[in-house]
């Protein structure tokens, strides 16, 4: 075969290599040598060890906050709509709540949520999506974060854009000192973001964002430096003892692997395995994760009581209002929702109440289960046991054809905040 035979042979080859095979699942760096700031405290989600602790299991909610920097070229290739994005969130919250009915509900509920940011760093109302047109940035070369990131304390910065190397990737781990720079910044490949499931490749369920998502919050490989040793797994291999030691990254969705005398953990999202085949995180990698929010993403979260089954009394299904109903709450309309928080709460120690409003369609579970995932407002007001009240939906709140529920947890001053057991969510006179 002549050289320009062989050339063309390798162009068709290449030619015909969708444009998913030619990428690295992951483009995360290896963890380096230790320094200083990777040394820091707190050690119980360390760079190099892990300690879980009961008090980051998942007892309540962590919300946070995500802004989208979508990077176009010239040309418009890059786009991605609002509902594109909005469908990504939605992964996130499916796959680290293991929301009922969903991909992701095999797996760990870690009560980590995750919303589009409704305020910039400035403090005005945002869709929390910027669109950039730069073909270099395109390229995912040259710094756009300096002059795009948002407060990284504050906003999980995702960027999509190319990337020729890999689906995705995040600069750097929690331990490094990244946090707080405008570098810190997960970044995915545009065509992996959101629910695309007709396209028929390895990536097309989201789960790049929720693999990447993962590495932003103190998450390694599974197969991190191998099969490690099993009577070190806090300080060897993912740092996780309860994903089993893998040897090396698992393609495709075997029925079967196993590397290191155990089945290897590849429906795991810190794997590279197709994703279709992922479908869990592991209760000590909820208990990592949540650790580095409380230890080394201290500002990025809001903390929320656990309200996951809000609905609990009778009647069994929350009511909701549903796109086209009659009676859909108008912005600024009084509606008296009923409190039944006899069954979980003594009506006698209630004496504050929290309302959420979740204008979004969520995910119902099982019958009688509200599983909440997103409240974008957030009511706090005193309530006297026996008495009826009124909520006002706020003037800003546009809930016009769209499914609405709420959901409700209530404490007595200056106590914990216990779940209700939910709010008749019906507009009008009860
Ligand atoms: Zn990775």
């Amino acid at each position: 075969m002549s050289h320009r035979t062989l050339l063309i042979a390798f162009s068709l080859l290449v030619l015909a290599t969708p444009a998913w095979a030619q990428r690295k699942r992951c483009g995360t760096p290896e963890r380096a040598p230790i320094t200083a700031s990777t040394m820091a405290a707190p050690s119980d989600c360390g760079y190099w060890t892990n300690s879980p602790q009961p008090e980051y299991d998942p007892n309540f909610f962590y919300d946070i906050p995500v802004v989208f920097h979508v990077i176009q070229n010239t040309s418009g290739d890059g786009y991605l709509s609002a509902d594109i994005i909005n469908d990504q969130i939605d992964v996130l919250n499916e796959d680290f709540q293991a929301i009922a009915g969903s991909p992701g509900a095999p797996g760990t509920n870690g009560k980590i949520r995750f919303h589009l940011a409704t305020s910039d760093p400035q403090g005005n109302p945002t869709t929390g999506i910027t669109y950039t047109t730069n073909n270099t940035w395109y390229m995912d070369s040259g710094n756009y974060w300096d002059p795009l990131a948002w407060d990284t304390n504050r906003y999980l910065n995702i960027y999509t854009n190319v990337i020729p190397c890999c689906y995705g990737y995040v600069a750097d781990f929690p331990q490094t000192g990244i946090v707080g720079t405008t570098a810190d910044r997960v970044v995915l490949w545009w065509e992996a973001v959101g629910k695309n499931p007709t396209s028929g490749w390895p990536g097309n369920m989201g789960r790049t964002g929720t693999h990447e998502v993962g590495h932003y919050l103190g998450l390694y490989h599974t197969f991190d430096s191998g099969c490690g040793s099993s009577s070190n797994c806090y300080g060897t291999g993912d740092l996780i003892c309860d994903t089993n030691g893998e040897q090396s990254a698992t393609l495709g969705c075997p029925s079967s692997k196993s590397s290191c005398g155990n089945s290897d953990p590849f429906h795991n999202y810190m794997d590279y395995t197709d994703d279709a085949c992922l479908w869990e995180f592991t209760p000590e990698q909820v208990n990592r994760m949540r650790c580095i929010l409380e230890h080394w993403r201290p500002d990025l979260a809001q903390q929320f009581p656990a309200q996951e089954n809000v609905r609990l009394g009778s009647p069994a299904n929350p009511v909701a209002l549903l796109p086209g109903q009659t009676n859909a709450p108008l912005a600024g309309e009084i509606w008296d929702p009923k409190v039944d928080h006899s069954s979980f709460v003594p009506a006698a120690v209630v004496d504050v109440l929290l309302i959420s409003y979740s204008p979004v369609n969520l995910p119902q579970g099982a019958a009688g289960t509200l599983l909440c995932q997103r409240p974008f407002v957030a009511t706090i007001f005193n309530y006297s046991p026996g008495t009826p009240f009124q909520v006002p939906i706020p003037n800003n709140f546009s809930v016009i054809n769209a499914p609405f529920y709420a959901q409700a947890a209530s404490k007595q001053g200056g106590g914990s905040w216990q779940l209700t057991n939910g709010l008749d969510c019906v507009v009008g006179n009860q």
